[in-house]
């Protein structure tokens, strides 16, 4: 396996491109999970206070006998604690959970623009502060559209590190991604297999049996190729491993551009216009 790639962020910390997501992994579960990841080489953690297992990412990171520095680490902010109080509550609650005295990222897990009177500039400018006292190293956002984006922009003094969206075959966000990419905020794909939808599909079928990958394999790597942030999740130690194997080849430019046309604009998540968190 050659090595996973770093991502330079606009603030100069560097992300592994690759890493491994805990959404839907009970807390019982999560240890022997993440605990596999990181023996098969994972260094890139994504979680959240709503998954309800930062407490499990810690306990297996420190069991790893890995360095703290040796992991980045993602949390998120809790739908229920967008007020600046409840945030700077909720940030020191993830810490303590974790174990940790830093984040590597840390997120608003959805703009709400139709709850706390839509004011999820005062929630960001609290994230703000967590990042200039250091304890969270980069700070971004989650499921923001661009107008929300335009508005911490011209509203607030630190720009968004990443934006954490849904993206993968049947929904691949170019609009979006294109904003981000001319504001140098870097993408995160969120559900990076559509949550396994789409590995049945016959394009992504064909192409898996022509390189001599699996399905799941071809669609991570097209991530890779188009250059996003992906932690898919898996339980499974098999599928972990099978998660991880995709830098030994590369797709050629016209099987990516076979798999963006997949496009069908369909959501597996709410829509984070009309997302109020409950
Ligand atoms: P995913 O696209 O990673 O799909 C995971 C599912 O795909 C698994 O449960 C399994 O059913 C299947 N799968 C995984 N590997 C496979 C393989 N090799 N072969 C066959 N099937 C396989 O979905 P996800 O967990 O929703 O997304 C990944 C991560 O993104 C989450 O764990 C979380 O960290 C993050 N996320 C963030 C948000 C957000 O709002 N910010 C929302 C959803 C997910």
């Amino acid at each position: 396996m050659t090595a996973i790639p770093d991502i330079m962020l606009s603030n100069g910390q560097n992300i592994p491109q690759f890493g491994f997501g805990v959404f839907q992994i009970k807390p019982e579960d999560t240890v022997a999970a993440v605990s596999t990841a990181l023996q098969v080489g994972y260094r890139h953690i994504d979680t959240a206070e709503m998954y309800g297992n930062e407490k499990e990412v810690g306990e297996a990171i420190s069991q790893s006998g890995l360095d703290r520095a040796d992991v980045f680490v993602t949390s998120k902010l809790s739908n229920d604690a967008h007020e600046p109080d409840g945030a700077r509550r909720a940030f020191d609650e993830s810490l303590k959970a974790l174990g940790f005295d830093y984040l590597d990222l840390f997120l608003i897990h959805w703009p709400l623009p139709t709850r706390y009177d839509g004011d999820f500039v005062s929630t960001w400018k609290t994230v703000e502060e967590f990042y200039r006292e250091g304890r969270a190293r980069s700070i971004g956002v989650s499921n923001f559209q661009p107008r929300h984006l335009r508005r911490l922009h011209a509203e607030s003094d630190i720009p968004p590190a990443v934006n954490q969206i849904e993206v993968y075959p049947y929904l691949t966000q170019d609009e979006l991604r294109g904003f981000c990419a001319e504001h140098q905020i870097a993408i995160e794909a969120w559900s990076p297999l559509g949550q396994g939808s789409v590995l049945d599909d016959p394009t992504i079928d064909s192409i898996a049996r022509r390189v001599g990958k699996t399905p799941a394999q071809v669609v991570l790597r097209w991530h890779i190729e188009r250059g996003d942030i992906i932690f898919p999740k898996s339980v499974t130690p098999e599928r972990i491993r099978e998660n991880i194997d995709i830098f030994d080849f590369e797709l050629s430019g016209e099987d990516v551009e076979a798999i963006s046309a997949l496009n069908r604009d369909e959501r597996t998540g709410p829509d984070p216009d009309k997302f109020d968190g409950r």
